[in-house]
């Protein structure tokens, strides 16, 4: 293990995310159809012939058909190999991240403390996109992400040199907390719902996966990045509906902004905490 060169660690979580992505292709294709996630095994949508595992290998199963079913010479969206790759490449740069980037690709990687930010980077970076685009069009985050983020936070807390079990299980309950105790208060003052609990599931996730100082700094940095966003979009959107009484309108759900600040506070909110505490409280 020791002697393996980065390089070929980046194309092993290359793979690992593409795997995900190829996951992902299985939820969007048969969840709208109400198709269980596991039963039947992968078949044809068209003729329902079973699709052979080698062919169901995620971007190179493509490539090696050209883009055709291989029973009934169908064409295959590109969409799929696409997807899959961008899921190998946050996979990959997870780990790429994790060792703090750099152009020596032959390096071997020792330290421990690395597999463990790995490892949280990877379920950050390859959680974000699905947070991203269920919240956007059904407004909801799906369990398996929040609370399979607490659960994941605990594991990974297992791994040494990263966040402790117990800065892990504190991270969960002070940062899921604070939001739940921040919304009801919220809700208190303006007289209706102003924090849904899917966001405080998902802070509690991002609590147990970097501990609490992050997770608070993921929760600052997603109210300004959403109120630089909000703001003009809510202006446009009440422009747009002049007239029209949509209460729905020009509203964002929150997750999307917690799910893009928080891979960027794992790697770099210590440091913005430092600057901060060096430039304005000094
Ligand atoms: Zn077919």
């Amino acid at each position: 293990m020791e002697e393996i060169p980065l390089w070929y660690w980046l194309i092993v979580f290359f793979g690992f995310g593409a795997c995900v992505g190829s996951f992902y292709n299985v939820i969007v294709y048969r969840m709208p159809r109400g198709i269980s996630l596991i039963k039947p095994p992968s078949h044809c949508p068209i003729c329902k012939k079973r699709i052979p595992l080698r062919y169901n290998l995620p971007i190179v199963g493509w490539i090696w058909l050209r883009g055709k079913s291989a029973c009934c010479k169908q064409p295959i969206s590109v969409i799929y190999p696409i997807g899959e790759a961008l899921c190998g490449l946050l996979g990959a740069l997870a780990l790429y991240s994790a060792v703090g980037f750099g152009t020596d690709f032959s390096r071997r990687v020792l330290k421990p403390e690395v597999w463990a930010t790995t490892a949280t980077m990877f379920w950050l970076l390859l959680g974000a996109y699905p947070v991203c685009a269920i919240d956007y069009k059904y407004k909801l985050i799906p369990d398996s992400i929040s609370v399979g983020g607490i659960v994941a936070g605990l594991l990974i807390s297992l791994i040494p040199g990263g966040v402790t079990p117990l800065q892990s299980l504190c991270g969960a309950v002070v940062a899921g907390g604070g939001l739940y105790l921040l919304g009801w208060m919220a809700t208190k003052l303006l007289k209706k719902e102003a924090m849904g609990f899917g966001d405080v599931k998902l802070l509690a996730g991002y609590g147990a996966l970097m501990g609490v100082t992050c997770a608070v700094e993921t929760l600052i940095v997603a109210a300004l990045l959403g109120i630089l966003v909000m703001v003009p979009y809510g202006m446009i959107a009440s422009r747009k509906n002049k007239g029209s009484q949509s209460e729905e309108s020009g509203q964002i759900p929150f997750g999307p902004f917690l799910a893009v600040a928080a891979p960027f506070m794992c790697l770099w909110g210590n440091d913005l905490l430092n600057l901060y505490v060096k430039y304005i409280l000094e």
